[in-house]
């Protein structure tokens, strides 16, 4: 199932007690998805879950008993009053009193997100969108997004708007706004897993780093080594060096700890000798270049 689809499902658990808010809810439902250009307003609902939704809210706000038909509730124009909304011709004017209270707010934008809402999955993104066939009903959403201190952007396309949130603190809010507190969870989840695999790219960067400089020395101390060697120098040193040059040239992979370990010698002096052996092999090297 897909984030926007588990978001609609918590927000149809949502017990709301408030005769207001029902009221703003239903009302929202009507304006992001109603037809409201015949004698009836009629609204098709996809998910069965906000049908069964939309279906009680009408029962409780409007006391409307009638059978609705799934996919499709249709009630009469005149009941839109209660509602606030009054159609008039191709659009409709809304009484923005009607759902000014916070509480209120937070209902409109759940039955506005049920209806026309999507939500990207944020493994992928962070972006929530609104649909509206309505500019009126597009601002007055824009508005209220405002009022909770979200900057909505929208676009206006061919015959429709959307309204979109695009970031991960804007998004997180706007599900606690509509009570989708297990998504806003889920969502901060995906953020900490980004935040662990963004760290552990920069350690592993940070260690190849570091590794790609442990192996530029080494290669440098070989090249010293093979240096001594090919003049014949390296025969004349002491034991000790004689050891240790021996010791990388056979593991050139190794870091100084791995070294240490292998020829039981301590990193202090393993690192003395080493530097010992650049410097020789630096020396002779100028010697051949004169
Ligand atoms: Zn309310």
């Amino acid at each position: 199932m897909s984030f926007s689809s588990d978001v609609k499902k918590e927000l149809c658990t949502v017990n709301e007690k408030n005769l207001c808010c029902r009221r703003s809810e239903l009302a929202a439902i009507l304006l992001f998805g109603g037809d409201f250009s015949g004698a009836d307003v009629t609204v098709k609902v996809e998910r069965t879950d906000v049908f069964k939704r939309a279906c009680g809210l009408l029962k409780r706000v409007l006391g409307m008993t009638e059978l609705q038909k799934e996919p499709e509730i249709r009630l009469p124009v005149e009941k839109l009053d209660e509602l606030g909304i009054y159609p008039d011709g191709a659009g409709v004017s809304i009484d923005e009193e009607v759902f000014d209270s916070d509480c209120c707010k937070r209902a409109f934008f759940r039955g506005a997100f049920l209806m026309a809402g999507t939500v990207v999955d944020p493994h992928k993104n962070y972006r929530l969108e609104l649909f509206a066939y309505n500019e009126t009903v597009a601002a007055l959403a824009s508005e209220m997004l405002e009022s909770f201190d979200l900057s909505p952007g929208s676009i206006r396309r061919k015959n429709y708007f959307v309204i979109y949130l695009e970031n991960y603190e804007a998004v997180s809010d706007a599900l606690i706004i509509m009570g989708a507190q297990k998504s806003m969870l889920g969502l901060s989840y995906v953020q900490i897993e980004k935040d662990i695999s963004n760290e552990n790219n920069r350690r592993n960067n940070f260690l190849i780093a570091n590794m790609d400089k442990a192996l530029t020395v080494s290669a440098n101390q070989c090249a010293a080594i093979d240096k001594l060697a090919g003049t014949g120098m390296l025969e004349t040193l002491n034991e000790g060096l004689k050891a240790v040059a021996y010791a990388r040239a056979e593991h050139p992979e190794m870091n100084l700890n791995e070294l240490a370990a292998v020829t039981g010698i301590s990193k202090s002096t393993l690192s003395r000798r080493l530097n010992k052996l650049l410097e020789l092999g630096n020396i002779k090297n100028q010697e051949i270049e004169k």
